[in-house]
């Protein structure tokens, strides 16, 4: 199929065909998810970090390669590595910034066609332990500028320090 008429088709439905959103998102500029300046905490050659557009909890964030993989078991152990390193550090960086009292982990590429990321999901103290916040309702992202500000300049801060 041409790819302008991929482009017209909703992320689900690139996924059923084998046709990766997240690859043919970054190819055409925001084609699939649209403008996501208002979403990056952080880029650099091998990962994208982003807050999610519709997200379980008030700072979900997500880590993905900048190379396709399927999921982690088809990457290299040092981008896993890095991954790990980077989601530890949002870990901390989100519990600071939103006061949330613990922060979920969580990969799922189970379609036929996904790229490899990880979910960082957070738990507030009024809200219940367990499970069941892995599929919290998802809600509208809202724009946090002070906040935005600050995730991005602790991780870049850290990004600078870390080893690769
Ligand atoms: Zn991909």
């Amino acid at each position: 199929m041409d790819e302008s008429k991929l482009l017209k088709l909703s992320a689900k439905e690139l996924t059923d065909l084998g046709v990766c959103p997240t690859c043919l998102n970054r190819k055409y500029n925001g084609a699939i998810f649209g403008d996501e300046t208002k979403l990056k905490l952080y880029e650099d050659e091998d990962i994208d970090c982003l807050f999610v557009a519709n997200p379980r909890a008030e700072g979900h964030m997500m880590i993905s390669s900048q190379t396709h993989y399927h999921d982690m078991s088809e990457a290299p152990d040092e981008l896993n590595e890095k991954i790990i390193r980077f989601a530890k550090q949002f870990m901390i960086i989100i519990k600071q910034v939103f006061g949330c009292e613990r922060v979920y982990l969580c990969t799922m590429s189970d379609g036929p066609m996904n790229h490899y990321h990880v979910q960082l999901i957070p738990r507030y103290s009024s809200e219940e332990r367990g499970s069941k916040n892995f599929v919290k309702p998802r809600k509208p992202y809202i724009y946090d500028e002070p906040k935005i500000k600050k995730v991005r300049e602790l991780i870049a801060l850290y990004a600078k320090t870390a080893t690769k």
